[in-house]
């Protein structure tokens, strides 16, 4: 099945998204984002591109610069959010911090504050839902790190669409291309020419995720797929234990399980 058939079935089969929602696209700039947006537009979904400026250099001007174009050419408007204006401080520097302080890694860290920023301003922007690139390979490396690091109950809350509660404020996520391999996605966008950066992140080397994404060049596509579904038919199963408070952060207001969310503990330590 090619992956224009593939992406439709599973907005359609998990019910992801109807004509009337407003679908804001996390915008990376990289093939995934771009072909989520490219998708969604192509099938005349109402959608939106939001990107978190990171400031990481050459890195991040260059994606952009792909993104800006790329929305321009399809006529999609593009909201920017900058990490530094947001924040007061560079991603960069709080990463640093809470290397020191807490141990953590820099990917841990920038995805941690790139989901708060993303729910924020897809709030803002009136969004239903937020969409985003993460693909086969992506999920299977998660389902795979989290067995093998021991934290299996991690991926409980994982699927095509995840969240969404409208009382707590918090946006519903949808992944379109849940069920499609990173190589599919590749191939499409290559012969569609777009201009887009293929390197990873500068700062997500050496992380374990990299290591399984190695070792996972050793297994088919099909494989990765049946990773993926068969740990999807596992969770219904074991949802009946998972019953977590959910609330909303003391300091921001936003959802989170605690007293005070993830994004908002981190950016104390940098105060
Ligand atoms: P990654 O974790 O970098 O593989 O990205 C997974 C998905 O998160 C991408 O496909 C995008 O939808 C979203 N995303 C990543 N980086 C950004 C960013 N800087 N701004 C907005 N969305 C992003
Ligand atoms: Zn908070």
């Amino acid at each position: 099945m090619d992956i224009e058939k593939k992406f439709i079935e599973t907005i359609k089969k998990y019910k992801l998204l109807n004509k009337k929602d407003k679908v804001v696209v996390a915008m990376s700039g990289g093939k995934d984002s771009i072909a989520v947006l490219y998708l969604l537009k192509k099938f005349e979904y109402k959608v939106q591109a939001l990107m978190i400026d990171l400031n990481f250099g050459k890195w991040s001007e260059k994606n952009l610069n792909n993104a800006k174009l790329f929305c321009n050419q399809i006529d999609v408007k593009l909201k920017v959010v900058n990490v530094k204006k947001e924040l007061k401080y560079e991603m960069d520097l709080i990463q640093k911090i809470l290397k020191n302080k807490k141990n953590l890694s820099r990917c841990y860290v920038c995805g941690i504050i790139k989901k708060w920023l993303l729910n924020k301003w897809a709030r803002k922007l009136k969004a239903d839902k937020i969409a985003t690139g993460h693909n086969l390979d992506d999920e299977c490396q998660s389902v795979l790190m989290n067995f093998l690091k021991g934290n299996i109950s991690n991926g409980i809350n994982t699927g095509p669409k995840t969240g969404g509660n409208n009382k707590l404020n918090f946006i519903q996520r949808i992944k379109p291309l849940f069920y499609i391999p990173e190589n599919e996605i590749k191939k499409y966008i290559e012969k569609k020419q777009f201009n887009i950066l293929y390197k990873k992140c500068p700062y997500a080397v050496e992380t374990y995720r990299v290591e399984i994404r190695n070792w996972m060049k050793s297994i088919s596509d099909n494989e990765k797929l049946k990773v993926v579904s068969g740990w999807q038919k596992v969770i219904p199963k074991l949802k009946i234990k998972k019953i977590k408070k959910i609330q909303k952060c003391n300091i921001c207001k936003e959802f989170c399980s605690g007293d005070i969310c993830s994004a908002c503990k981190i950016i104390k330590e940098c105060i």
